[in-house]
């Protein structure tokens, strides 16, 4: 009688555990894109209604007719093979879940909320390895560093909000117009910095060139939208350098493209101006 009793408490153990290993696994189909994955879990739960089904007929089956240790074994094997189901399924939602949280943290730290670009912190320390990887294997490379003109009057005629939409929708114009392989990033309020990769600077100065005139001819915000009574556009300034056998440090990279933004400025904005190292065939501003 005993026997019986602890036999039908391991069955009815078992198949509790193999029912609440459902619930992950559900979880985890529910939280998983279509693909081969999702559908191999989905086969797992099918499984698992399976071996529900086994446990209750081994149950019914040998109700009764127990006699010895010998009817243990099973039993105890089906109580810990549902437990080792119920502990992978938990622990795979889990470890799925601790992931999740990793990326979360790893973009959060690197992205700048408002723009949606890298924000500064990552900007820096890419900037120092793509300067000296480039240097090392000899590869060329530029940045350009972007900064809206005269954005204080955005902000002053028509609101901060609206001058954060300009800014949100700026990032996104330069991100679809640069390649995948460009590091877009933003420097400070409204300056972004622009890292190119095997890019020489008399084709960064093509690109810079290429958005300047995207930028100037594209609405950002439209009239309606926000309670704007006219269309909203801006312009920017683009300063370029580009790597060099004389420039020892990715801060030197830095201030050039910083100095020829200055003097896009001061040239009366809306331009782009490449560093004095930069060779530009013929006409060149
Ligand atoms: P310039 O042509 O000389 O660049 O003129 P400017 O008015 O753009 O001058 P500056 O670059 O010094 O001005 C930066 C302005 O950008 C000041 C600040 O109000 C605005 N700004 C900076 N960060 C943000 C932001 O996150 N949101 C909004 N709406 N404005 C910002
Ligand atoms: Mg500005
Ligand atoms: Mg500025």
């Amino acid at each position: 009688m005993g026997m019986s009793l602890l036999i039908s408490v391991l069955l009815l153990g078992g198949t509790l555990m193999l029912l609440s290993a459902v619930v992950p696994v559900g979880r985890l189909i529910l939280q998983l894109p279509p693909g081969p994955v999702r559908t191999w879990w989905q086969a797992l739960s099918i499984l698992i209604s399976f071996f529900v089904a086994g446990y209750v007929s081994y149950a019914i089956l040998h109700w009764g007719v127990y006699e010895g240790f010998v009817d243990l074994i099973v039993p105890l094997i089906f109580f810990f093979g549902a437990l080792f189901v119920l502990l992978v399924c938990n622990l795979s939602l889990n470890t799925a879940n601790d992931i999740k949280r990793i990326f979360t943290l790893e973009y959060e730290s690197t992205t700048d909320s408002l723009m949606g670009i890298y924000n500064r912190r990552f900007l820096e320390k890419r900037l120092h390895e793509e300067f000296f990887r480039s240097k090392r294997y000899d590869f060329p490379m530029s940045l350009l560093m972007v900064d809206i003109d005269r954005f204080k009057l955005v902000n002053d005629r028509f609101g901060h909000p609206v001058g954060d939409i300009v800014l949100k929708r700026l990032a996104e114009l330069i991100v679809t117009t640069v390649r995948e392989s460009d590091v877009v990033a933003r420097y400070g309020g409204e300056e972004l910095l622009l890292i190119l990769p095997h890019t020489r600077g008399d084709n960064a100065h093509l690109l810079a060139e290429r958005l300047r005139f995207a930028i100037e001819n594209t609405v950002l915000v439209k009239k309606g939208e926000s309670d704007l009574e006219e269309d909203l556009q801006v312009t920017v300034s683009i300063g370029v350098s580009t790597l060099a056998p004389e420039l020892t440090s990715s801060q030197q990279l830095l201030k050039q493209a910083d100095k020829a933004l200055y003097q896009a400025k001061d040239q009366g904005r809306n331009r782009v101006v490449a560093a004095p190292n930069i060779f530009l065939p013929e006409k060149e501003s």
